[in-house]
Protein backbone atom coordinates (compact mmCIF):
# COMPACT_ATOMS: atom_id res chain seq x y z
CA UNK A 1 0.00 0.00 0.00
CA UNK A 2 1.19 3.51 -0.79
CA UNK A 3 2.24 5.53 1.58
CA UNK A 4 1.69 9.28 1.17
CA UNK A 5 4.72 11.89 1.33
CA UNK A 6 2.48 14.72 2.12
CA UNK A 7 -0.81 15.62 4.02
CA UNK A 8 -3.48 15.79 1.55
CA UNK A 9 -5.76 17.98 3.15
CA UNK A 10 -2.56 20.68 3.13
CA UNK A 11 -2.10 20.11 -0.61
CA UNK A 12 -5.86 20.45 -1.13
CA UNK A 13 -5.65 23.75 1.19
CA UNK A 14 -2.20 25.08 -0.67
CA UNK A 15 -4.27 24.30 -4.20
CA UNK A 16 -7.46 26.37 -3.02
CA UNK A 17 -5.31 29.32 -1.37
CA UNK A 18 -3.13 29.34 -4.83
CA UNK A 19 -6.48 29.71 -7.18
CA UNK A 20 -7.99 32.64 -5.43
CA UNK A 21 -4.69 33.79 -5.50
CA UNK A 22 -4.29 33.52 -9.13
CA UNK A 23 -8.36 34.38 -9.58
CA UNK A 24 -7.45 37.91 -7.43
CA UNK A 25 -4.49 38.92 -9.58
CA UNK A 26 -6.73 38.23 -12.70
CA UNK A 27 -9.20 40.86 -11.78
CA UNK A 28 -6.39 43.36 -10.95
CA UNK A 29 -5.16 43.05 -14.72
CA UNK A 30 -8.62 42.68 -16.23
CA UNK A 31 -7.59 45.53 -18.45
CA UNK A 32 -4.73 43.70 -20.26
CA UNK A 33 -7.10 41.15 -21.16
CA UNK A 34 -9.82 44.09 -21.97
CA UNK A 35 -12.07 41.14 -21.04
CA UNK A 36 -12.77 38.17 -18.93
CA UNK A 37 -9.47 36.19 -19.29
CA UNK A 38 -9.87 33.07 -21.63
CA UNK A 39 -8.59 29.69 -22.07
CA UNK A 40 -7.66 27.42 -24.45
CA UNK A 41 -7.44 23.74 -23.22
CA UNK A 42 -6.13 21.13 -25.49
CA UNK A 43 -5.72 17.09 -24.64
CA UNK A 44 -4.35 14.23 -26.35
CA UNK A 45 -4.27 10.59 -25.95
CA UNK A 46 -5.86 8.11 -23.60
CA UNK A 47 -9.25 9.10 -21.39
CA UNK A 48 -6.09 9.13 -18.43
CA UNK A 49 -5.39 12.39 -19.92
CA UNK A 50 -8.98 13.49 -20.69
CA UNK A 51 -10.11 13.26 -16.93
CA UNK A 52 -6.92 15.07 -15.77
CA UNK A 53 -8.12 17.57 -18.02
CA UNK A 54 -11.32 17.91 -16.52
CA UNK A 55 -9.22 18.87 -13.17
CA UNK A 56 -7.20 21.31 -15.01
CA UNK A 57 -10.65 22.62 -16.53
CA UNK A 58 -12.04 23.27 -13.56
CA UNK A 59 -8.65 24.85 -11.56
CA UNK A 60 -8.85 27.35 -14.51
CA UNK A 61 -12.47 28.16 -13.96
CA UNK A 62 -12.15 28.65 -9.89
CA UNK A 63 -9.35 30.73 -10.88
CA UNK A 64 -12.05 33.00 -12.84
CA UNK A 65 -10.36 32.02 -16.90
CA UNK A 66 -13.47 31.02 -19.12
CA UNK A 67 -13.02 28.65 -21.99
CA UNK A 68 -12.51 29.36 -25.52
CA UNK A 69 -12.40 27.23 -28.70
CA UNK A 70 -10.66 30.17 -30.27
CA UNK A 71 -6.54 29.98 -29.80
CA UNK A 72 -6.33 33.65 -30.98
CA UNK A 73 -9.09 34.43 -28.65
CA UNK A 74 -6.99 32.83 -25.96
CA UNK A 75 -5.44 34.62 -23.02
CA UNK A 76 -3.98 31.31 -21.72
CA UNK A 77 -3.08 28.22 -23.68
CA UNK A 78 -2.73 24.76 -22.36
CA UNK A 79 -1.89 21.79 -23.84
CA UNK A 80 -2.36 18.33 -21.85
CA UNK A 81 -0.11 15.62 -24.05
CA UNK A 82 0.81 12.77 -25.05
CA UNK A 83 4.09 10.51 -25.56
CA UNK A 84 2.17 7.12 -26.21
CA UNK A 85 3.89 7.52 -29.99
CA UNK A 86 6.37 10.05 -31.94
CA UNK A 87 2.84 11.81 -33.82
CA UNK A 88 1.55 12.32 -30.90
CA UNK A 89 4.85 14.61 -29.77
CA UNK A 90 5.24 15.76 -33.57
CA UNK A 91 1.99 17.88 -33.15
CA UNK A 92 2.95 19.61 -30.08
CA UNK A 93 5.90 20.48 -31.38
CA UNK A 94 4.08 21.78 -34.57
CA UNK A 95 1.35 23.37 -31.97
CA UNK A 96 4.06 25.33 -29.93
CA UNK A 97 5.95 26.71 -33.25
CA UNK A 98 2.29 28.09 -34.32
CA UNK A 99 2.07 29.85 -31.09
CA UNK A 100 5.03 31.39 -31.06
CA UNK A 101 3.39 33.59 -34.40
CA UNK A 102 0.24 34.27 -32.02
CA UNK A 103 2.71 35.14 -29.05
CA UNK A 104 4.27 37.95 -30.93
CA UNK A 105 1.36 40.03 -30.96
CA UNK A 106 -0.33 38.96 -27.69
CA UNK A 107 2.85 39.20 -25.29
CA UNK A 108 0.42 38.52 -22.20
CA UNK A 109 -0.46 35.48 -23.46
CA UNK A 110 0.61 32.06 -21.40
CA UNK A 111 1.39 29.20 -22.63
CA UNK A 112 1.36 26.45 -20.32
CA UNK A 113 2.28 23.10 -20.96
CA UNK A 114 1.79 19.07 -18.89
CA UNK A 115 0.97 15.66 -19.42
CA UNK A 116 3.47 12.53 -20.17
CA UNK A 117 5.57 14.30 -22.84
CA UNK A 118 6.71 16.35 -20.28
CA UNK A 119 8.08 13.40 -17.82
CA UNK A 120 10.29 12.87 -20.45
CA UNK A 121 13.70 14.52 -19.42
CA UNK A 122 14.30 15.00 -23.81
CA UNK A 123 11.26 16.75 -24.81
CA UNK A 124 11.83 19.26 -21.28
CA UNK A 125 15.37 20.00 -23.38
CA UNK A 126 14.07 20.79 -26.07
CA UNK A 127 11.08 23.02 -24.72
CA UNK A 128 13.59 24.45 -22.59
CA UNK A 129 15.87 25.84 -25.51
CA UNK A 130 13.94 25.74 -28.56
CA UNK A 131 10.85 26.77 -27.33
CA UNK A 132 10.99 29.66 -24.66
CA UNK A 133 7.85 31.46 -25.27
CA UNK A 134 6.34 28.52 -23.47
CA UNK A 135 5.76 29.87 -19.41
CA UNK A 136 4.73 26.91 -17.69
CA UNK A 137 5.90 23.24 -17.98
CA UNK A 138 4.65 20.64 -15.32
CA UNK A 139 4.30 16.48 -15.39
CA UNK A 140 1.23 13.83 -14.29
CA UNK A 141 2.47 14.06 -10.87
CA UNK A 142 2.26 17.01 -10.06
CA UNK A 143 -1.11 17.98 -11.82
CA UNK A 144 -2.16 19.33 -9.07
CA UNK A 145 -0.19 22.22 -8.50
CA UNK A 146 -0.71 23.73 -11.38
CA UNK A 147 -2.90 26.55 -9.75
CA UNK A 148 0.68 27.32 -7.64
CA UNK A 149 2.50 27.06 -10.99
CA UNK A 150 0.09 29.52 -12.67
CA UNK A 151 0.62 32.02 -9.43
CA UNK A 152 4.58 31.59 -9.49
CA UNK A 153 4.77 32.65 -13.06
CA UNK A 154 2.14 34.93 -13.15
CA UNK A 155 4.32 37.11 -9.73
CA UNK A 156 7.79 36.37 -11.11
CA UNK A 157 7.09 36.61 -15.06
CA UNK A 158 9.77 33.57 -15.61
CA UNK A 159 9.78 30.37 -17.30
CA UNK A 160 8.33 28.07 -14.41
CA UNK A 161 9.71 24.16 -14.40
CA UNK A 162 8.16 21.60 -11.94
CA UNK A 163 8.18 18.35 -13.30
CA UNK A 164 8.32 15.47 -10.45
CA UNK A 165 9.89 12.24 -11.58
CA UNK A 166 7.55 10.13 -9.60
CA UNK A 167 4.30 10.35 -7.69
CA UNK A 168 4.46 11.30 -3.76
CA UNK A 169 1.05 10.14 -3.64
CA UNK A 170 -2.38 10.26 -4.57
CA UNK A 171 -3.90 13.76 -4.25
CA UNK A 172 -7.51 13.18 -3.82
CA UNK A 173 -10.78 15.78 -3.45
CA UNK A 174 -9.52 18.22 -6.53
CA UNK A 175 -12.90 19.74 -7.40
CA UNK A 176 -14.12 18.17 -10.91
CA UNK A 177 -16.10 20.18 -13.11
CA UNK A 178 -17.38 17.66 -15.74
CA UNK A 179 -18.28 18.82 -19.65
CA UNK A 180 -20.65 16.52 -19.79
CA UNK A 181 -22.33 16.30 -16.25
CA UNK A 182 -23.68 12.72 -16.93
CA UNK A 183 -20.98 10.84 -17.46
CA UNK A 184 -18.39 10.44 -14.71
CA UNK A 185 -14.62 8.89 -15.37
CA UNK A 186 -12.91 7.91 -12.12
CA UNK A 187 -9.64 7.13 -11.49
CA UNK A 188 -9.33 3.71 -9.65
CA UNK A 189 -5.74 2.82 -10.14
CA UNK A 190 -2.55 5.24 -11.44
CA UNK A 191 0.54 4.38 -13.35
CA UNK A 192 1.76 1.34 -14.87
CA UNK A 193 3.48 -2.36 -13.85
CA UNK A 194 3.09 -4.13 -16.51
CA UNK A 195 6.35 -3.05 -18.74
CA UNK A 196 4.98 -3.94 -22.11
CA UNK A 197 8.07 -3.53 -23.94
CA UNK A 198 6.73 -1.19 -26.83
CA UNK A 199 4.95 0.89 -24.32
CA UNK A 200 6.26 4.26 -22.48
CA UNK A 201 3.58 4.53 -20.05
CA UNK A 202 5.54 2.96 -16.77
CA UNK A 203 8.11 5.46 -17.36
CA UNK A 204 5.80 8.83 -18.15
CA UNK A 205 2.86 7.56 -15.21
CA UNK A 206 4.83 5.37 -12.33
CA UNK A 207 4.39 2.50 -11.00
CA UNK A 208 0.90 0.96 -10.56
CA UNK A 209 -0.90 2.50 -7.23
CA UNK A 210 -4.81 1.91 -6.18
CA UNK A 211 -7.06 3.83 -4.69
CA UNK A 212 -8.99 3.26 -1.68
CA UNK A 213 -12.06 1.66 -2.13
CA UNK A 214 -13.89 4.23 0.57
CA UNK A 215 -12.48 7.36 -1.09
CA UNK A 216 -13.37 5.69 -5.11
CA UNK A 217 -17.26 4.78 -3.13
CA UNK A 218 -17.97 8.08 -1.55
CA UNK A 219 -16.45 9.71 -5.02
CA UNK A 220 -18.98 7.55 -7.30
CA UNK A 221 -21.86 8.12 -4.98
CA UNK A 222 -21.33 11.80 -4.87
CA UNK A 223 -21.64 11.41 -8.67
CA UNK A 224 -24.67 9.54 -8.57
CA UNK A 225 -26.47 11.89 -6.57
CA UNK A 226 -25.39 14.59 -8.27
CA UNK A 227 -27.15 12.51 -11.14
CA UNK A 228 -24.53 11.11 -13.08
CA UNK A 229 -25.77 8.47 -15.48
CA UNK A 230 -22.64 6.42 -16.66
CA UNK A 231 -19.45 5.58 -14.30
CA UNK A 232 -16.20 4.76 -16.30
CA UNK A 233 -13.89 3.36 -13.79
CA UNK A 234 -10.42 4.26 -15.13
CA UNK A 235 -7.27 2.40 -15.16
CA UNK A 236 -3.83 1.29 -16.74
CA UNK A 237 -5.11 -2.38 -16.01
CA UNK A 238 -7.87 -2.02 -14.03
CA UNK A 239 -8.01 -5.90 -13.34
CA UNK A 240 -5.33 -5.52 -11.13
CA UNK A 241 -7.16 -3.18 -8.55
CA UNK A 242 -5.86 -3.63 -5.45
CA UNK A 243 -2.73 -5.79 -6.00
CA UNK A 244 -0.64 -3.57 -3.77
CA UNK A 245 -3.21 -2.80 -0.70
CA UNK A 246 -2.39 -4.97 2.48
CA UNK A 247 -5.53 -6.72 2.52
CA UNK A 248 -8.02 -8.92 0.18
CA UNK A 249 -10.03 -6.46 -2.09
CA UNK A 250 -9.72 -7.10 -5.64
CA UNK A 251 -11.77 -5.34 -8.98
CA UNK A 252 -14.22 -8.10 -8.69
CA UNK A 253 -14.86 -6.54 -5.33
CA UNK A 254 -15.05 -3.19 -6.45
CA UNK A 255 -17.60 -3.75 -9.23
CA UNK A 256 -19.78 -5.63 -7.41
CA UNK A 257 -19.81 -3.11 -4.68
CA UNK A 258 -20.35 0.03 -7.02
CA UNK A 259 -22.80 -1.72 -9.37
CA UNK A 260 -24.82 -2.47 -6.23
CA UNK A 261 -24.87 1.47 -5.49
CA UNK A 262 -29.17 2.20 -5.41
CA UNK A 263 -29.33 4.92 -8.38
CA UNK A 264 -30.32 4.51 -12.32
CA UNK A 265 -26.90 4.51 -13.86
CA UNK A 266 -24.64 2.10 -16.31
CA UNK A 267 -21.35 1.05 -15.33
CA UNK A 268 -18.08 1.18 -17.47
CA UNK A 269 -14.59 0.54 -17.20
CA UNK A 270 -11.52 0.73 -18.97
CA UNK A 271 -8.78 -0.74 -19.64
CA UNK A 272 -8.27 -4.42 -18.25
CA UNK A 273 -5.16 -6.30 -19.08
CA UNK A 274 -6.31 -9.90 -20.76
CA UNK A 275 -3.90 -11.52 -18.38
CA UNK A 276 -5.40 -10.73 -14.74
CA UNK A 277 -9.42 -11.29 -15.85
CA UNK A 278 -10.64 -13.45 -13.47
CA UNK A 279 -13.66 -15.61 -13.13
CA UNK A 280 -15.07 -13.18 -10.53
CA UNK A 281 -14.70 -9.89 -12.88
CA UNK A 282 -16.51 -12.10 -15.63
CA UNK A 283 -19.17 -13.19 -13.50
CA UNK A 284 -19.34 -9.77 -11.97
CA UNK A 285 -20.42 -8.23 -15.89
CA UNK A 286 -23.36 -11.40 -16.38
CA UNK A 287 -25.24 -10.91 -12.98
CA UNK A 288 -25.30 -7.20 -12.32
CA UNK A 289 -27.31 -5.17 -14.74
CA UNK A 290 -25.85 -1.92 -14.23
CA UNK A 291 -22.26 -3.50 -15.62
CA UNK A 292 -22.29 -2.75 -19.69
CA UNK A 293 -22.22 -6.24 -21.32
CA UNK A 294 -19.26 -4.66 -23.18
CA UNK A 295 -15.72 -5.52 -22.71
CA UNK A 296 -12.42 -3.66 -24.28
CA UNK A 297 -9.77 -6.42 -24.55
CA UNK A 298 -6.46 -5.12 -25.70
CA UNK A 299 -4.90 -8.25 -27.48
CA UNK A 300 -2.00 -5.73 -29.34
CA UNK A 301 -0.83 -8.52 -31.58
CA UNK A 302 -2.18 -12.31 -33.20
CA UNK A 303 0.75 -14.81 -32.58
CA UNK A 304 2.20 -15.98 -29.44
CA UNK A 305 5.79 -15.23 -31.12
CA UNK A 306 5.02 -11.40 -31.12
CA UNK A 307 2.94 -11.10 -28.10
CA UNK A 308 6.15 -12.91 -26.01
CA UNK A 309 8.60 -10.07 -27.72
CA UNK A 310 5.97 -7.75 -26.75
CA UNK A 311 6.13 -9.07 -23.12
CA UNK A 312 2.18 -8.83 -22.66
CA UNK A 313 2.17 -12.38 -20.46
CA UNK A 314 -0.03 -14.20 -22.47
CA UNK A 315 -0.26 -16.53 -25.43
CA UNK A 316 -2.63 -16.31 -28.28
CA UNK A 317 -4.37 -19.74 -27.19
CA UNK A 318 -5.17 -17.86 -23.58
CA UNK A 319 -6.31 -14.69 -24.95
CA UNK A 320 -8.98 -17.42 -27.22
CA UNK A 321 -9.94 -19.13 -24.12
CA UNK A 322 -10.77 -15.82 -22.45
CA UNK A 323 -12.54 -14.55 -25.25
CA UNK A 324 -14.24 -18.09 -25.28
CA UNK A 325 -15.10 -17.80 -21.61
CA UNK A 326 -16.38 -14.41 -21.91
CA UNK A 327 -18.53 -15.54 -24.42
CA UNK A 328 -19.93 -18.73 -23.30
CA UNK A 329 -20.91 -16.40 -19.80
CA UNK A 330 -22.14 -13.36 -21.11
CA UNK A 331 -25.15 -13.07 -23.56
CA UNK A 332 -24.94 -10.49 -26.63
CA UNK A 333 -21.43 -9.65 -24.94
CA UNK A 334 -19.66 -6.63 -27.59
CA UNK A 335 -15.68 -7.06 -27.23
CA UNK A 336 -13.20 -4.47 -28.50
CA UNK A 337 -9.33 -4.16 -28.53
CA UNK A 338 -6.36 -2.55 -29.37
CA UNK A 339 -3.76 -3.60 -32.34
CA UNK A 340 -0.17 -2.93 -32.90
CA UNK A 341 1.23 -3.61 -36.41
CA UNK A 342 4.90 -3.42 -37.59
CA UNK A 343 6.21 -4.75 -33.98
CA UNK A 344 9.92 -5.96 -34.23
CA UNK A 345 10.16 -9.70 -35.40
CA UNK A 346 6.51 -9.50 -37.03
CA UNK A 347 6.44 -11.47 -39.96
CA UNK A 348 3.73 -11.79 -42.63
CA UNK A 349 2.09 -14.49 -41.02
CA UNK A 350 1.65 -13.23 -37.82
CA UNK A 351 -0.30 -10.77 -39.71
CA UNK A 352 -2.31 -13.65 -41.14
CA UNK A 353 -2.84 -15.09 -37.63
CA UNK A 354 -4.09 -11.75 -36.42
CA UNK A 355 -6.46 -11.52 -39.34
CA UNK A 356 -7.30 -15.72 -38.39
CA UNK A 357 -7.96 -13.86 -34.88
CA UNK A 358 -9.91 -10.94 -35.52
CA UNK A 359 -11.81 -13.18 -37.62
CA UNK A 360 -12.48 -15.69 -34.67
CA UNK A 361 -13.23 -13.04 -32.10
CA UNK A 362 -15.71 -10.87 -34.48
CA UNK A 363 -14.41 -7.48 -32.46
CA UNK A 364 -17.52 -5.01 -32.10
CA UNK A 365 -14.59 -2.20 -33.24
CA UNK A 366 -10.96 -1.82 -32.41
CA UNK A 367 -8.48 1.17 -32.00
CA UNK A 368 -5.70 0.22 -34.60
CA UNK A 369 -1.94 1.63 -34.42
CA UNK A 370 1.71 1.30 -35.78
CA UNK A 371 4.21 0.72 -33.75
CA UNK A 372 6.01 3.39 -32.49
CA UNK A 373 9.66 3.27 -31.57
CA UNK A 374 9.84 4.98 -28.09
CA UNK A 375 12.80 6.08 -26.76
CA UNK A 376 13.73 4.63 -23.30
CA UNK A 377 11.56 1.41 -23.89
CA UNK A 378 12.92 -2.26 -24.50
CA UNK A 379 12.04 -2.41 -27.83
CA UNK A 380 13.88 0.44 -29.14
CA UNK A 381 16.78 -1.85 -28.92
CA UNK A 382 15.12 -4.60 -31.44
CA UNK A 383 15.29 -4.90 -34.70
CA UNK A 384 12.71 -2.13 -36.79
CA UNK A 385 10.58 -3.15 -39.21
CA UNK A 386 10.79 -0.99 -42.41
CA UNK A 387 7.58 1.92 -42.85
CA UNK A 388 6.90 0.87 -45.84
CA UNK A 389 6.30 -2.81 -45.01
CA UNK A 390 4.26 -1.82 -41.52
CA UNK A 391 1.90 0.72 -43.34
CA UNK A 392 1.05 -2.54 -46.28
CA UNK A 393 0.37 -4.66 -43.37
CA UNK A 394 -1.84 -2.01 -41.51
CA UNK A 395 -3.57 -2.03 -44.78
CA UNK A 396 -4.06 -5.37 -45.59
CA UNK A 397 -5.38 -5.93 -41.68
CA UNK A 398 -7.73 -2.91 -41.40
CA UNK A 399 -9.00 -4.25 -44.41
CA UNK A 400 -10.23 -7.71 -42.82
CA UNK A 401 -11.00 -5.99 -39.34
CA UNK A 402 -13.51 -3.47 -41.33
CA UNK A 403 -15.13 -6.31 -42.92
CA UNK A 404 -15.64 -7.76 -39.74
CA UNK A 405 -16.71 -4.38 -37.99
CA UNK A 406 -19.56 -3.11 -41.09
CA UNK A 407 -20.67 -6.58 -41.19
CA UNK A 408 -21.49 -6.91 -37.38
CA UNK A 409 -23.20 -2.87 -37.58
CA UNK A 410 -25.30 -4.08 -40.14
CA UNK A 411 -26.63 -7.14 -37.73
CA UNK A 412 -27.60 -4.46 -35.57
CA UNK A 413 -30.63 -3.39 -38.19
CA UNK A 414 -33.76 -4.11 -36.55
CA UNK A 415 -32.59 -4.33 -32.88
CA UNK A 416 -33.42 -1.98 -30.13
CA UNK A 417 -30.68 -0.40 -27.91
CA UNK A 418 -30.75 1.53 -24.85
CA UNK A 419 -28.54 4.67 -25.46
CA UNK A 420 -27.34 7.25 -23.43
CA UNK A 421 -27.48 11.01 -25.37
CA UNK A 422 -24.37 12.76 -25.30
CA UNK A 423 -25.44 15.88 -27.35
CA UNK A 424 -28.28 17.61 -29.44
CA UNK A 425 -27.47 19.25 -33.08
CA UNK A 426 -29.53 20.61 -35.67
CA UNK A 427 -32.66 18.31 -34.25
CA UNK A 428 -30.62 15.00 -33.96
CA UNK A 429 -29.29 13.31 -30.73
CA UNK A 430 -25.84 11.43 -30.31
CA UNK A 431 -25.07 9.25 -27.69
CA UNK A 432 -23.11 5.85 -26.82
CA UNK A 433 -25.02 2.62 -26.69
CA UNK A 434 -24.88 0.28 -24.11
CA UNK A 435 -22.89 -1.97 -26.38
CA UNK A 436 -20.79 0.76 -26.86
CA UNK A 437 -21.65 2.18 -30.89
CA UNK A 438 -22.36 5.17 -31.57
CA UNK A 439 -25.90 6.31 -32.35
CA UNK A 440 -27.76 9.31 -33.29
CA UNK A 441 -31.48 9.60 -34.07
CA UNK A 442 -33.93 12.60 -34.03
CA UNK A 443 -35.07 14.35 -30.72
CA UNK A 444 -34.86 17.35 -28.33
CA UNK A 445 -32.31 18.63 -26.21
CA UNK A 446 -34.28 18.09 -23.28
CA UNK A 447 -33.02 14.46 -24.03
CA UNK A 448 -29.11 14.95 -23.33
CA UNK A 449 -28.06 13.33 -20.50
CA UNK A 450 -30.95 10.69 -20.26
CA UNK A 451 -31.14 7.37 -21.28
CA UNK A 452 -33.02 6.28 -24.46
CA UNK A 453 -34.27 3.09 -26.34
CA UNK A 454 -33.93 3.47 -30.32
CA UNK A 455 -34.91 1.11 -33.08
CA UNK A 456 -31.80 1.12 -35.09
CA UNK A 457 -33.24 1.51 -38.73
CA UNK A 458 -30.17 2.69 -40.90
CA UNK A 459 -26.91 1.01 -40.00
CA UNK A 460 -24.24 2.86 -41.37
CA UNK A 461 -20.57 1.80 -41.61
CA UNK A 462 -19.13 2.71 -38.55
CA UNK A 463 -22.01 4.18 -36.39
CA UNK A 464 -25.80 3.13 -36.19
CA UNK A 465 -28.86 5.44 -36.86
CA UNK A 466 -32.17 4.66 -35.77
CA UNK A 467 -35.78 6.01 -34.48
CA UNK A 468 -36.76 6.99 -31.00
CA UNK A 469 -39.01 4.05 -29.32
CA UNK A 470 -41.62 5.90 -27.08
CA UNK A 471 -41.77 4.31 -23.41
N1 LIG B 1 -3.10 0.02 -20.61
C1 LIG B 1 -3.80 -0.23 -21.77
C2 LIG B 1 -3.50 -1.62 -22.28
O1 LIG B 1 -2.62 -2.28 -21.84
O2 LIG B 1 -4.18 -2.01 -23.18
C3 LIG B 1 -3.63 0.81 -22.86
C4 LIG B 1 -2.60 1.83 -22.76
S1 LIG B 1 -2.10 2.75 -24.14
C5 LIG B 1 -2.48 4.34 -23.60
C6 LIG B 1 -3.29 2.53 -25.41
C7 LIG B 1 -2.79 1.75 -26.59
O3 LIG B 1 -1.76 2.42 -27.29
C8 LIG B 1 -2.19 0.41 -26.28
O4 LIG B 1 -3.15 -0.56 -25.99
C9 LIG B 1 -1.42 0.09 -27.55
O5 LIG B 1 -2.24 -0.57 -28.49
C10 LIG B 1 -1.07 1.47 -28.07
N2 LIG B 1 0.37 1.73 -27.96
C11 LIG B 1 1.09 1.83 -26.82
N3 LIG B 1 2.39 2.04 -27.12
C12 LIG B 1 2.49 2.08 -28.47
C13 LIG B 1 3.57 2.28 -29.38
N4 LIG B 1 4.82 2.46 -28.96
N5 LIG B 1 3.30 2.26 -30.71
C14 LIG B 1 2.03 2.08 -31.15
N6 LIG B 1 0.98 1.89 -30.35
C15 LIG B 1 1.20 1.90 -29.02
FE1 LIG C 1 1.42 0.19 -21.49
FE2 LIG C 1 1.23 -2.44 -21.25
FE3 LIG C 1 0.86 -0.87 -19.12
FE4 LIG C 1 -0.97 -0.92 -21.05
S1 LIG C 1 -0.39 -2.64 -19.76
S2 LIG C 1 -0.10 0.89 -20.07
S3 LIG C 1 0.26 -1.18 -22.87
S4 LIG C 1 2.76 -1.14 -20.22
Amino acid sequence: MLIDEFDINEVIIENQKAINEVRNIIIENEHIYGKKPKFFLKTYGCQMNEHDSEKLYSMLRMAGFEETTSLEDADLVLYNTCTIRANAENKIYGNLGHLKAIKRNKKHMIIAICGCMMQREHAVERIKTTYKHVNIVFGTHNLHDFPNLLLKYLKEKKMVIDVWKKSKGIVEGIKVVRKKPHKAFINITYGCNNWCTYCIVPLTRGRERSRPKDSILKEVTMFLRQGVKEIILLGQNVNSYGNDFDYDYKFGDLLKDVASLDFDFRLNFMTPHPKDFSDDVIDAIRDYDKINKYVHLPVQAGSTKVLKKMNRSYTREEYVTLVDKLKAKIKDLSISTDIIIGFPSEEEEDVDMLIDLIKYVEYDTAFTFIYSVREGTPAEKFEQIPEDVKHKRFDRMLAALNEIVIRKNAEMKGKTVRVLVDSYSNGMLTGRSDCNRNVTFEGDESMVGTFKKVLITRPKKFSLSGTLVEE
